[in-house]
């Protein structure tokens, strides 16, 4: 038997309990989805997100899958993950947070700027029909799209190019998730949000922004501030 007891924070394997942080390295199925129902209970519930589908599908996506083998026993701890080129996975609760606010629906079409790794688009996949996500990075859009195609994501399309003009072949979209640091909200995203439509996005100077929930209401952009974040810049043009 393998659970997770959330009153002593400990796994419970055969009837003996185990420390969670000596179980991280791991490659037992059923340890590691224990470890992702301690990060949802720790790090996400105990801190206010309540979107029940936020919660079950980061309880399920595998996000040790996306991680670089020398940081994968980090995978269900609470800070940013390191990946190529200087990138970073978020923190756990920082991608709930923004799942959270664009309040998705299973019919939604989503465009994602920034896939990395690949991991959100995973969520994303999850709980709406259809992704499109754009990486500036071949090096890191080429081994997303091969694990996300690993995992049986088939409603998900990886596109290399320059997100801040978003992927206007496919527009409008009903959500944009924009995973990087903007100075300023690309206008070309707005044109692509659909009316009701909502935008999640970090904008501010380079080493401190705040994260900005856009909601398109007849036909305006209404703006709501939220949480003080750290992003890794958006970058426009080829790399
Ligand atoms: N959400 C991702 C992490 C994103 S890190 C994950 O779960 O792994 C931010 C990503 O945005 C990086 O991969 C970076 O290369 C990408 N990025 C930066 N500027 C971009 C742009 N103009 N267009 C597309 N991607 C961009």
């Amino acid at each position: 038997m393998c659970a997770f007891d959330a009153a002593t924070n400990r796994i419970i394997l055969t009837g003996r309990t185990f420390p969670l942080r000596r179980m991280s390295s791991s490659t037992d199925p059923a340890i590691l989805t224990a470890l992702r129902q301690q990060m949802v209970a720790s790090q996400l519930r105990a801190r206010g997100v309540r979107d029940e589908r936020v919660l079950t599908v980061m309880a399920r996506v595998p996000r040790h899958e996306f991680a670089p083998a020398p940081c994968r026993d980090q995978a269900y701890e609470d800070h940013p993950l390191l990946i190529r080129e200087g990138q970073t996975i978020s923190q756990p609760y920082i991608v709930a947070l923004m799942l959270e606010a664009l309040a998705l629906s299973p019919a939604d079409r989503i465009l994602e700027v920034g896939t990395g790794s690949g991991y959100v688009t995973a969520l994303l996949a999850e709980l709406a029909a259809q992704v499109f996500s754009v990486e500036r990075h071949a090096v890191l859009a080429d081994p997303a799209r091969d694990v996300l195609a690993r995992l049986g994501y088939s409603n998900v399309k990886v596109i290399v190019g320059d997100g801040t003009q978003g992927f206007a072949e496919c527009a409008p979209y009903d959500a944009i998730i924009v995973s990087a640091a903007a100075p300023e909200v690309p206008s070309a995203l707005l044109a692509q949000l659909a009316e009701g439509g909502r935008m999640i996005i970090p904008v501010g100077a380079p080493d401190s922004q705040q994260l900005q929930l856009i909601r398109m209401e007849n036909g305006q952009p209404r703006t709501t501030l939220r949480e003080l974040c750290r992003f890794v810049p958006l970058i426009s043009g080829p790399p």
